[in-house]
């Protein structure tokens, strides 16, 4: 999942930049408003967690013009600690979900899980769960019977997108695109080999190939 960081303390935007990371994510970082309503709208993020107070553009004028534009991208708005005004605030703008700062990395952590599976129509779950399978966001990690499978930090990063995309003909170029950063050289091949080893430790039929199209996930465990 790619994930867009719009926040202008420095600081922090590497802290967060660097935990989210280690949790699996693709993250692209702006400081400013205007660079943002332009990114925002035109690559394609999973979640967008956006600071309010921002040089060049304020962050609830960006989450306006980002609405008004008709993008449905989850948005995650952090706001000052106490304000209840600037909650109120952005939610009416458009947004899905706030932390008040400062907050703990788990609690972003968790609501960036819920807003993503929220966003897929998979509220229900507590956990990632799709054929069989059960993964755990936190320990990085996929169970099917009740019996651990280790991934590697790319296998889960390309496992969970699967596992939120389930049933759905997902093209390399389009996964690409999800799961590495505007920075990232995006290499088609390695997303094979990748794609190869979930099959080798999870069953051939987890993930179709259908050619020149791309791959599904959803097969029969085997
Ligand atoms: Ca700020």
């Amino acid at each position: 999942m790619r994930l867009l960081l719009v926040e202008d303390n420095v600081p922090l935007a590497d802290e967060l930049t660097q935990s989210l990371q280690r949790q699996g994510y693709a993250i692209d970082w702006l400081a400013d408003g205007r660079d943002a309503v332009y990114q925002g709208s035109s690559e394609p993020y999973d979640l967008i967690i956006l600071d309010l107070g921002l040089p060049g553009l304020p962050g609830l004028e960006v989450l306006a013009q980002w609405r008004a534009g008709g993008l449905s991208t989850p948005v995650l708005i952090l706001t000052a600690r106490g304000s209840w005004a600037e909650r109120i605030e952005g939610l009416k703008a458009g947004a899905d979900d706030y932390l008040s700062k400062p907050f703990h990395p788990e609690e972003l952590q968790l609501r960036i899980q819920s807003l993503l599976r929220r966003a897929r129509g998979l509220a229900n779950q507590p956990t990632l769960q799709a054929a069989g399978l059960h993964l755990d966001e936190g320990r990085q990690c996929v169970s099917r019977d009740g019996q651990d499978v280790q991934l590697t930090a790319a296998e889960f990063r390309l496992l969970r997108y699967f596992m939120l995309h389930p049933q759905q003909i997902l093209s390399k170029s389009h996964l690409a695109e999800h799961l590495y950063n505007g920075e990232t050289e995006r290499d088609s091949n390695v997303l094979e080999v990748h794609v190869n080893h979930l099959r080798r430790k999870l069953g051939r039929s987890v993930i179709e190939t259908h050619r020149g199209q791309g791959y599904r996930f959803g097969g029969v465990v085997e």
